[in-house]
């Protein structure tokens, strides 16, 4: 049927929608932002592993590209 295999996120409807993208790159869901926040601060806090604020977010870039300012 359809060749589509690739739907994009129906809340930002920028980006491919993936597992990925809804849990950890996607910010224009504010819950899931808020969410998303809580699950970070409680993985911290147990397993002592900072997880990435957001995978595409300009703060989630390499350490090597550290700003100089
Ligand atoms: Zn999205």
């Amino acid at each position: 049927m359809a060749t589509l295999d690739c739907q994009l996120c129906r809340v930002c409807t920028m980006q491919v929608e993936s597992p990925e993208h809804a849990l950890l790159q996607c910010m224009l869901d504010r819950e899931t932002v808020e969410w998303r926040q809580e699950l970070r601060e409680a993985v911290l806090r147990e397993r002592n592993w900072d997880i990435p604020v957001s995978l595409s977010s300009e703060e989630a870039l390499p350490l090597g590209q550290t700003a100089d300012f």
